[in-house]
């Protein structure tokens, strides 16, 4: 029996496909992803537009849009990061459904927003309230332990960006989330302090969700020690064996609203061409393809978790947290895929 006929559509919330990141063009493309989507039973994804020099956010939204539905069968739901556009710019796209995705780190490439910027944001906002994304990192740690740590060797990557980096921004987040009651989601959460003050904050205001993603919770840093240590780099960077064994109880606690792939695949040559410099290195690891079966084989093979907890972290909840800001637009049987009833 095919696995399609027995699971809906997996539904994955953090994919960038289409985009330049860190100077280099990534891997997939629109026409790259629909063929990987059908192999792998994708029916859903959430996407990212980051503005950029040369076109407006709206712009580059609808050149996106076009070209996803002329590549991808599937849905997709877009988190938009304005660097320049104002909150009255990005108003009627965010009336359209989408979210905003917004960093607290990465200063130098211009995208870094404050947590008091941030805040601004949700209380301009306090009428319509889209969701929020945020990548948790807090920037003034990373200045002083990436000043600390030179990047000599990929592991370095494990000090430069320690995880109390992750606490503190998580923290002053969740901390503006309340404040504002606004819905907020905490993306690729590598650490377990993170995802216990999530847990915490969830009390106070039960419009904030959060992921983690399969890496952080198969794999651990003794990888960026390998020869090829350099294509396992990415931001945030794996953690300790103690914190990825923890991830997994969190996961089985139920703290985690979804698992997405946080998909960002560069080409293998731009991978290794700074293998010496890893500073040089493109942050980002493919995991699109291997989101639903690497945590099936690994989780739920060993009993881990249940199939029915892998279904609904990579397939119903994820679809949820799309549909919900898109009643008109979307059906959460359309996202799940209409292969279950069949
Ligand atoms: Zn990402």
């Amino acid at each position: 029996m095919r696995s399609d006929k027995l699971l809906p559509g997996i539904c994955d919330f953090h994919v960038h496909v289409g985009e330049k990141i860190g100077g280099y063009e990534l891997r997939d493309d629109f026409a790259a992803l629909g063929e990987l989507a059908r192999r792998q039973g994708i029916a859903a994804i959430g996407a990212f537009v980051t503005e950029e020099p040369g076109i407006s956010l709206t712009g580059k939204l609808r050149r996106m849009q076009a070209d996803a539905r002329q590549h991808f069968e599937g849905f997709v739901h877009w988190h938009l990061t304005p660097v320049k556009a104002t909150v009255e710019e990005v108003y009627p796209l965010l009336e359209e459904g989408w979210d905003l995705k917004f960093y607290t780190t990465y200063r130098q490439s211009g995208i870094y927003k404050s947590y008091k910027e941030i805040g601004r944001w949700m209380e301009e906002l306090a009428g319509l309230k889209p969701r929020i994304l945020v990548h948790c990192e807090d920037d003034a740690v990373i200045a002083q332990t990436s000043a600390a740590h030179p990047f000599k060797t990929a592991w370095d990557h494990t000090l430069r960006r320690p995880e109390l980096a992750e606490a503190i921004a998580v923290e002053r987040v969740l901390d503006l989330a309340v404040r504002h009651n606004h819905p907020v989601h905490i993306v690729h959460v590598s650490t377990p302090g993170a995802a216990l003050l999530i847990a915490e904050a969830r009390q106070h205001n039960p419009l904030i969700t959060c992921e983690t993603a399969p890496h952080y919770l198969l794999y651990d840093e003794d990888k960026l020690k390998e020869p090829d240590g350099h294509r396992w780099l990415c931001t945030p960077p794996l953690r300790s064996k103690e914190s990825r064994g923890l991830l997994v109880e969190l996961l089985q606690d139920g703290v985690f609203d979804i698992i997405a792939s946080d998909h960002c695949p560069f080409k293998p040559a731009d991978k290794d061409r700074y293998k010496d410099t890893p500073a040089k290195v493109p942050m980002g690891l493919p995991g699109l393809a291997s989101l639903f079966p690497s945590i099936f084989e690994n989780l739920v093979e060993r009993g881990l978790i249940g199939l029915e907890t892998l279904v609904e972290l990579s397939c119903r909840r994820p679809a949820e947290l799309m549909a919900c800001n898109n009643p008109a637009r979307y059906r959460l049987e359309e996202l799940l895929g209409r292969t279950d009833h069949e």
